[in-house]
């Protein structure tokens, strides 16, 4: 039988146990930066307009029904996603390289991406994945659930807070040949750091000449810069170098989508004559993939992002609200900087405006962390992640004075 009493007890998500110890304070001062979801300038969660109206368009269509979508989702959408992501004049659209399937948004994706390599990556050849260090937590327990060994490939300098560019292209050099190598699309989560396009273009070198398999995980497209041409600007060079690689893509972010669970997962598959064949081989396995884990993914939240993706009005709508969230973030990291440069507070700020997206590497050690939980109820994850989104124009000031102290 069962023996229940073999079953140890699990750590708490620290993300969702500092979520929780947010809410049980009662300061009326307190400041949220763990999460990572977007808030406006009076730190609530912010419907995009376009969403609102693309809803309001589903909710009036007579026809609209509950039926389940297809195992691989919904056409309209996963088509949308395709050109999103790889841009409508792509190569590997044109010449049919590339299969997509509805996920349940981007863990969705990455969990379906993960479990078909378990399967088909050179199958008789243990092969391992390298995330950089730091990276999205969820991608250790995504990939060793299914029984691909990790490895992790240096990123953040603590030195520059920014890029390791030097640790980062020498271990992807020593890695095994035929590797797995997660790369962040834009906005890498958590420190906000992504390579020049430069740096991109000596990556995707050294995965070439290693024989490495490049998977990315692109959660931020439109939300990092707010023009969606330069967030996927690393996935688009190397399908034009002609790589082989996946991609999970989230609409969570990008859309405010968040619990509605929209996302893709793409595979394209390198120029040649048998392209084809393997995009269609490929689709076969990863429909019997979703069949067995979710049998087809949820409609609501694919809808509504393929009702503004596919109507040029507004699509353009969606533009603008990108800017929007995109901007305030821009305008809250120039706010932070300059309020800690004014207060002279000791240390190097200006990573604060080079970093891009959700997140900020901070550099603050845990003990400080906890010193600005204690004495400023300001609530971040240990490692100095702080959620830019959380930050607005009544709490940023509170913050800075806050940081500053916790440092001097
Ligand atoms: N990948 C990265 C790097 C992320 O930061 C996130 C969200 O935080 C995701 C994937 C997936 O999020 P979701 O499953 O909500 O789309």
């Amino acid at each position: 039988s069962f023996q229940s009493d073999v079953v140890p007890q699990a750590p708490e998500d620290p993300l969702f146990g500092l979520m929780a110890a947010f809410r049980r304070d009662t300061d009326p001062n307190k400041v949220d930066l763990g999460i990572g979801a977007y808030r406006d300038d009076n730190a609530k969660p912010w419907v995009l307009p376009v969403v609102k109206r693309a809803d309001e368009t589903l909710r009036k269509d007579p026809n609209l029904n509950h039926e389940y979508l297809p195992i691989a989702g919904l056409a309209e959408f996963t088509s949308a996603s395709q050109k999103l992501v790889l841009d409508a004049d792509s190569p590997a659209l044109k010449e049919k390289r590339a299969t997509s399937l509805q996920t349940i948004s981007g863990t969705g994706a990455v969990h379906l991406g993960a479990l078909f390599l378990s399967k088909f990556y050179h199958p008789n050849t243990q092969r391992t994945v390298y995330f950089s260090d730091p990276t999205w937590p969820n991608h250790f327990q995504i990939f060793s659930n299914v029984g691909l060994p990790y490895k992790t490939y240096p990123y953040f300098s603590k030195k520059t807070k920014g890029l390791d560019f030097d640790g980062m292209v020498s271990s992807i050099e020593s890695a095994e040949e035929g590797s797995i190598i997660v790369l962040h699309a834009c906005a890498h989560n958590p420190t906000g750091v992504d390579p020049t396009q430069e740096q991109w273009k000596k990556i995707a070198e050294v995965i070439r000449a290693k024989k490495h398999f490049p998977f990315f995980d692109t959660a931020y497209q439109g939300f990092a810069s707010g023009d969606l041409a330069r967030d996927a600007w690393a996935i688009r060079y190397f399908i034009e170098e002609g790589f082989e690689l996946c991609i999970a893509q989230s609409y969570a972010k990008n859309f405010g989508l968040y619990g509605e669970r929209a996302g893709c997962f793409h595979f394209v598959t390198s120029p040649g004559s048998d392209a084809e064949s393997t995009v269609s081989r490929v689709a076969s396995q990863l429909a019997i993939l979703q069949r067995s884990e979710i049998s087809n993914p949820p409609a609501y939240g694919a809808r509504i992002a393929s009702l503004v993706l596919n109507d040029k009005e507004l699509f353009a709508e969606w533009e603008a609200n990108l800017k929007t969230m995109s901007g305030r973030i821009i305008e809250m990291r120039k706010a932070l900087r300059s309020k800690l440069e004014e207060l002279g507070t000791p240390g190097t700020w200006n990573h604060i405006t080079d970093q891009i997206g959700m997140f900020s590497f901070t550099g603050l050690s845990e003990k400080q962390v906890l010193k600005l939980r204690e004495d400023s109820h300001v609530y971040m994850t240990k490692n100095g992640r702080i959620s830019m989104a959380g930050l607005n124009t009544h709490n940023v000031e509170y913050f800075a004075k806050a940081v500053d102290k916790a440092v001097k």
